[in-house]
């Protein structure tokens, strides 16, 4: 995995309490432990406050876990980082979030919004070994964006999005991150974030995701 001084995270994990996963805590951080991560961030959707119960499971693990929220809008799931439960009161939990608006309301709280799994994936029958990618549309023209998820775990089979998405990135001069998107134990770190410090808190996290030094694996 990564060297020593690096601090991996996988920045993108469903559980059990994201209602439309399996995913026990306790199994997701051993996994975690075992793929050698330093950390995870757990981004139900919709809800922050739904993974609350991992603030205290984790005491138990030598494994930082963060909790974030993954918010469906009109330009696509983002992932919003560094907001606490105070703060945010589930805010955008009943849908009809507008891209741009999350992006503004999560910069007031000091947090910062990343865009998840931005691309479009044609389908083509007998081509789909080889599929055609592009930036998802709804995605551009958005203002206020450091990241974008550049490497998603369930398309790791296709290293083409990473590609595509990377050459997006930097065209702008946005960072890329990884998550796995996992919605079962197996696939924590099937993609995560290296940084090059450790990284304690929600706030810090948002710093260095601001600060743009850090580059998505595929693992
Ligand atoms: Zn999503
Ligand atoms: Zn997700």
């Amino acid at each position: 995995m990564a060297r020593a001084r690096d601090f991996t995270i996988d920045l993108h994990v469903h559980s059990v309490f994201s209602g439309e996963s399996l995913a026990e805590p306790k199994d997701i951080i051993e996994a975690a432990l075992q793929k050698g991560l330093d950390a995870i961030c757990i981004t139900e959707h919709d809800s922050l406050s739904v993974s609350l119960p991992f603030d205290e499971i984790s005491k138990r693990y030598p494994l930082k876990v963060f909790r974030g929220v993954e918010i469906s809008t009109d330009a696509g799931h983002m992932l919003v980082y560094g907001v606490t439960d105070a703060d945010w009161n589930d805010w955008g939990k009943s849908g009809s979030v507008h891209a741009q608006e999350l992006i503004s309301k999560v910069r007031s709280l000091g947090g910062v919004v990343v865009p998840a799994h931005p691309y479009v994936m044609e389908s083509c029958g007998l081509c789909d070994a080889n599929p055609r990618v592009h930036v998802d549309e709804r995605i551009r023209g958005l203002s206020g964006l450091k990241a974008l998820e550049i490497c998603n775990g369930k398309t790791a089979k296709y290293p083409l999005v990473c590609g595509v998405l990377s050459q997006y990135a930097r065209s702008l001069g946005l960072a890329g991150t990884g998550g796995s998107d996992a919605h079962i134990p197996e696939n924590v770190g099937s993609s995560y974030t290296v940084f090059k410090t450790p990284i304690h808190t929600v706030q810090a996290l948002a710093a260095a995701i601001q600060s743009g030094h850090f580059y998505p694996r595929v693992s």
